[in-house]
């Protein structure tokens, strides 16, 4: 078995297979990419069971990266998908981990994702608009709504921290939404997190009305979901994440190994 047949673009494939010696799916990469590359289930949400160790980061990462290579942008005079870009469409993505170890982990692998000369890509399908960030603490608050104000497109985060800017920080632009990932779900709720992922639930609800986002989304023809998905990884299917997965996630398709 090998990438080819997931659907993803060759040059992520050769991208990961250069940086991070990967060359053939993992058995949850296999099940879970096409049905996160593909809006055929018009993007419902996603519970995947998967051990740490099983290529979960990646069964997620990969899709997420090629559907905003894809998503095409509305002005298609203008190419460039600069920074102003980047800050005005806001957090696209937000993947939430149990801890600051995890979180690095997670943006590394987005930084190798991600970074691929523009020489090797399609115009349209440019990745160096993407700006990929972590918001974990052990940093001045300060220079963390900085970064959040300049727009971080993917932003990889811990519980605590994020509900705090969610709350005070104006300038962390959460509209555009498109993904949220609960990963290691289980350790999230082994660690007391669990009011803390329902008040975050709450306040990306009421700050990102589905119903007239596709309108303000500054892409035609969107590879992007119409609504924000919600993915969630776990380990285990104990009665604390299956009741997590029953507020979390609206009828979502199951992916185990
Ligand atoms: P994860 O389960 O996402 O925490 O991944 C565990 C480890 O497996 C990481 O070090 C990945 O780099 C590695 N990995 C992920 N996917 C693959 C793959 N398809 N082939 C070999 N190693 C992989």
């Amino acid at each position: 078995s090998s990438f080819i047949g997931t659907g993803l673009n060759s040059e992520l494939i050769s991208n990961v297979k250069k940086k991070l010696g990967i060359e053939k799916p993992t058995n949850i990469q296999q099940k879970a990419i096409p049905i996160l590359l593909n809006s055929i289930n018009d993007d419902a949400d996603v519970f995947i069971q998967a051990e740490t160790g099983s290529g979960k980061t990646l069964a997620y990462l990969f899709p997420i990266v090629q559907r905003l290579m894809f998503a095409e942008q509305q002005n298609t005079q203008d190419t460039t998908r600069n920074s102003s870009f980047s800050r005005n469409i806001g957090t696209l993505v937000i993947i939430l981990t149990p801890t600051r170890e995890l979180a690095k982990q997670i943006l590394l692998v987005i930084n190798s994702l991600i970074n691929i000369p523009s020489s090797k890509l399609s115009t349209l399908h440019l990745t160096h608009w993407i700006v990929p960030g972590s918001i974990i603490g052990g940093e001045k608050k300060q220079s963390e709504k900085a970064r959040l104000r300049k727009g971080i497109n993917i932003l990889v985060s811990t519980p605590g921290r994020l509900l705090d800017h969610l709350q005070t920080t104006k300038s962390f632009i959460v509209k555009h939404l498109r993904w949220l990932v609960l990963d290691e779900a289980d350790r999230l709720l082994e660690l007391g997190f669990e009011e803390k992922l329902q008040s975050i639930l709450k306040i990306l609800d009421e700050k990102s009305n589905d119903d007239d986002i596709q309108n303000q989304l500054p892409f035609t023809s969107s590879s992007l979901p119409r609504r924000r998905q919600t993915i969630l990884c776990s380990a285990t299917l104990k009665n604390n994440v299956k009741n997590l997965a029953g507020y979390a996630l609206d009828s979502p398709i199951f992916i185990g190994e």
